[in-house]
């Protein structure tokens, strides 16, 4: 029998640090038990043969990888850019998978990931774990068509359970910092409405041309080098000058969020939260009512510190911070009024 290269990538959910990662700003993820893994036999040929959850099955010649605008380019990305680093040959690779897809949990990353990974090890390529996660991005940007920042990348390679990984993007040094589990519980509730549309042809690549054109106004390179007070002291546009606001405030929020977490001051970790949602909400305008309800069902819960929507947005979930022993209880009581309101069944991921 042939042998099997079996690798695995978690998911992972943005504590703070929310549309900062292109603006070369700072984010804080930690991983999530969900995870895909990949188990990839060598086969003679040159034929990449690839299957999935959900009846999906594809085969395509390696060297001849051409975007088609579903699963598959995530896929023939990784075939593609890896075998400019070492050969690559005919395999098998089958896909299993806890993550919900769209959700805001990163699923992408947590796919090419691991099949970067899978197909590093099964070829015998060279490449360190910065430039895989380097190379996820490449995929998402060059070939699926997603302007995305590395953070996924990066969290879905490094974060650990129990820790958050305080993450600069522009320089990619990381710090980490251990979560006060002992004081505190961490839930993540998937709304059940995965972003609509993909982030290539969505609003997401909007978001960052709109930052663009606020820093060629600004004269600057990238947002992360004003703060908030300069910001406020210039004139833009009212929708470019909301954008920037958002992320200037939401770098600001992650350094606060850090200190606060060092602290153990839950209180002002949950009033960050509830700020990074009003943000996202109002001026970066990327939340969806059903998801703005989740976070106030949590938020009306006097056990509950502060909520937010995490992930790019349009959709997906929320993560909140409750006293001890709570979450469970929380969880519970949000996704039934949800229900109740909606209709739509949330699910519990934490
Ligand atoms: P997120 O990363 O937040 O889950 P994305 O839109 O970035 O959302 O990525 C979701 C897409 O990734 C799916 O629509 C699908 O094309 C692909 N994908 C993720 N996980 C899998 C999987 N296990 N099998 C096949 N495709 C997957
Ligand atoms: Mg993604």
């Amino acid at each position: 029998m042939s042998e099997v290269y079996h690798e695995r990538a978690h998911g992972r959910v943005n504590l703070i640090g929310e549309h900062t990662d292109y603006n070369g700003g700072w984010v804080l993820p930690t991983a999530i038990p969900q995870f895909t893994e990949v188990r990839l036999t060598k086969e003679s040929g040159n034929s990449a043969h690839v299957t999935s959850s959900g009846n999906r099955d594809f085969t395509y010649t390696l060297g001849l990888e051409k975007k088609t605008g579903t699963w598959i380019d995530y896929l023939q990305g990784g075939t593609k850019f890896l075998s400019e680093k070492g050969r690559i040959s005919g395999f098998h690779a089958n896909i299993h998978s806890t993550m919900p897809e769209g959700s805001g949990l990163s699923s992408s990353a947590a796919l090419e990931i691991s099949f970067l990974k899978a197909l590093r090890k099964a070829f015998q390529i060279d490449l360190n774990d910065v430039d895989l996660a380097l190379m996820g991005q490449r995929i998402e940007n060059e070939f699926v068509g997603a302007r995305v920042g590395i953070m996924d990348q990066m969290a879905v390679r490094l974060a650990k359970n129990g820790e958050a990984l305080f993450l600069d993007t522009k320089n990619l040094s990381f710090e980490r910092i251990t979560l006060p589990l002992d004081v505190m519980d961490l839930i993540v509730i998937n709304s059940g409405l995965s972003h609509q549309l993909s982030a290539a042809d969505g609003g997401y690549n909007q978001r960052r041309a709109q930052c663009e054109e606020a820093c060629a106004l600004l004269g600057i390179k990238e947002l992360r080098e004003i703060d908030l007070t300069t910001l406020k002291s210039k004139t833009l546009p009212p929708i470019l000058a909301r954008r920037a606001h958002h992320v200037v405030s939401e770098n600001e929020r992650v350094h606060a969020a850090v200190k606060a977490l060092k602290e153990k001051d839950l209180h002002t970790l949950g009033k960050l939260f509830v700020e990074s949602h009003r943000s996202m909400r109002d001026d970066y305008e990327v939340s969806i009512p059903q998801i703005d309800r989740l976070v106030d069902l949590c938020l009306l819960d006097s056990g509950c510190y502060g909520a937010r929507l995490t992930g790019g947005g349009f959709g997906g979930s929320i993560v909140a911070i409750t006293k001890k022993d709570h979450g469970k209880r929380v969880s519970k009581k949000v996704i039934e009024q949800y229900l109740k309101e909606t209709g739509l069944s949330a699910t519990s991921l934490v």
